[in-house]
């Protein structure tokens, strides 16, 4: 479905991002991964899915590196077809203990980032007729929690992007949606996870519990898998007229 067609993914080497490079390697799509970490163990996860993997370190905080990595995508690739806005980042305090830098950074990676992938991969796009950018945003962009204002004001303003994006690009090839996951077990949320159990005097278990119990009614976790699924449903034919939505999968967080 999506041979010869280009996809960057911001923060891909672990996670969520990971797990939609997959998805869209397994339906033909060369990949531009990004991120830190283990970054080749993702490249030989990909790569095992046969198509090509390129990789590009810029930070997503710093708008000359992001400049970089798509003038790279461009030149290994020709062109981005698919971009998809994954990289994120977690802080959580109360606004009056909010570190500033902290909130600094997230917007930065969570939500500035976007912007710039985004004005650098519209042009090829829109010259093609045919593109898909997917934000991934979060319920958090639907819908606010304690103790993370820096998190919560970064998704909605990705979900504001988004539908912007899609009215300009609405008489064109070129599609822009989100998708708002509830709790996915990443490295992200297992962070979360350990700061409930040594807080509560929890296993890792009962962590887990409580912390889904909070608020996700279904009791599990999504996965990267089925989120990664569902950015393969916005790249086929059948999401040519898919614009501007928000499209949750969160085990029926935002429906309480
Ligand atoms: P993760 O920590 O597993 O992965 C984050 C990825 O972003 C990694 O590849 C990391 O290297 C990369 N990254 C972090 N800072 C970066 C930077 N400055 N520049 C470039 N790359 C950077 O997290 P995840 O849970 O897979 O999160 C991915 C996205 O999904 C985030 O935007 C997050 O907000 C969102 N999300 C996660 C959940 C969840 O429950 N895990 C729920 C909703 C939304």
């Amino acid at each position: 479905m999506l041979a010869n067609k280009t996809a960057l993914v911001t923060g891909s080497t672990s996670g969520i991002g990971l797990g939609i490079a997959k998805a869209l390697a397994r339906q033909g799509a060369n990949i531009m991964l990004n991120g830190f970490g283990d970054v080749e163990a993702a490249q030989r996860e990909v790569a095992a899915l046969g198509v090509k993997v390129g990789y590009h370190g810029a930070d997503m905080s710093q708008p000359a590196e992001i400049e970089s990595m798509m003038a790279a995508a461009a030149a290994q690739f020709g062109q981005v077809d698919i971009l998809v806005n994954n990289a994120g980042i977690q802080h959580v305090a109360k606004v009056q203990d909010f570190p500033v830098e902290r909130w600094d950074a997230i917007i930065a990676i969570n939500l500035t980032s976007a912007f710039h992938t985004t004005r650098l991969a519209l042009p090829a796009m829109l010259k093609a007729n045919w593109g898909r950018i997917i934000n991934v945003a979060s319920v958090h962009g639907l819908v606010g929690s304690a103790e993370k204002s820096a998190y919560v004001a970064a998704k909605h303003g990705i979900v504001g992007l988004t539908k912007v994006t899609a009215l300009e690009t609405a008489t064109s090839g070129v599609t822009c949606n989100a998708i708002c996951p509830g709790w996915v077990l990443t490295p992200l949320v297992q962070k979360q996870v350990d700061a409930k159990a040594a807080a509560l005097g929890l296993s890792n278990e009962d962590a887990k519990k409580q912390l889904l119990g909070e608020k996700e009614p279904s009791m599990q976790f999504t996965t990267p898998e089925e989120l990664g699924e569902l950015a393969a449903f916005f790249c086929s034919a059948a999401g040519n007229n898919i614009r501007g939505v928000a499209w949750n999968m969160d085990g029926g967080w935002t429906a309480q």
